[in-house]
C-alpha cells in the first residue's frame, strides 16, 4: 500500500484523498488553507472519514530539511507547511514507509530529489490544471514575483507569504 504525504496545492487542486493507500499531511497545511474554503472543507471531511491523518513533523526533522534547504537555495521558495510536509516524509522514509510526496512546486520535488524521497505530481492523480502562486508582503502588501527567493520583503522586513492566485490547464500531460 502506497503511503502519501500531500502539500497545499494538492488540497486546493480538489484532490480526493480516497484513493488506495494512505494519506498524511501536516498541521500547517490547514493553517495555509483559507477559513471557509472547499479545499479546507476537503480537507477536514477526509479526516472524518479516516482517509486522512494528519501528523506533526518531528523537530529533529525539521531541523534537517531546513538545513537541506539552505544548503539548496530552497528556502525563499518554500513555506512552512512546504517544510514540514517534507520533514514529515523523511520521518516516515526513515521509518521505511517509503512516502510518495504529492506536489507540483518544483521547490518540493528538488528538496525530495535530494533527501531521496518519491514524488509525483497531481497530473498523476488525475488534476489537470497547475496554480499560479504570488508571494506578498503581509504587512505593506508589496507583491513579489513567483519565483522569488527571498523570504522577507525588501521594503519592510515583514515575513512573506504566498498564496495561489489562478490556476491554468497543463500543457501536456505526464
Ligand atoms: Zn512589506
Amino acid at each position: 500500500m502506497n503511503n502519501y504525504v500531500l502539500d497545499t496545492c494538492a488540497f486546493i487542486s480538489g484532490l480526493n484523498a480516497t484513493y488506495k493507500g494512505k494519506f498524511y499531511s501536516v498541521p500547517s497545511v490547514i493553517e495555509e488553507l483559507p477559513q471557509s474554503s472547499m479545499a479546507r472543507l476537503r480537507l477536514l471531511t477526509s479526516i472524518e472519514s479516516g482517509h486522512l491523518t494528519i501528523i506533526p513533523s518531528s523537530k529533529k526533522f525539521n531541523d534537517e530539511v531546513i538545513k537541506t534547504s539552505k544548503k539548496l537555495g530552497e528556502i525563499g521558495a518554500l513555506s512552512k507547511a512546504d517544510l514540514q510536509v517534507i520533514a514529515l516524509a523523511l520521518e516516515l522514509e526513515t521509518k521505511g514507509l517509503d512516502p510518495i510526496i504529492i506536489t507540483d512546486d518544483y521547490a518540493i520535488q528538488n528538496m525530495a530529489e535530494h533527501l531521496g524521497i518519491s514524488y509525483s505530481s497531481l497530473a498523476t492523480f488525475g488534476i489537470t490544471y497547475e496554480f499560479i502562486w504570488e508571494t506578498y508582503c503581509t504587512a505593506c502588501y508589496k507583491v513579489y514575483e513567483q519565483e522569488c527567493k527571498s523570504i522577507f520583503c525588501q521594503i519592510c522586513g515583514t515575513k512573506l507569504k504566498r498564496k495561489v492566485i489562478s490556476k491554468q490547464a497543463r500543457r501536456s500531460l505526464v
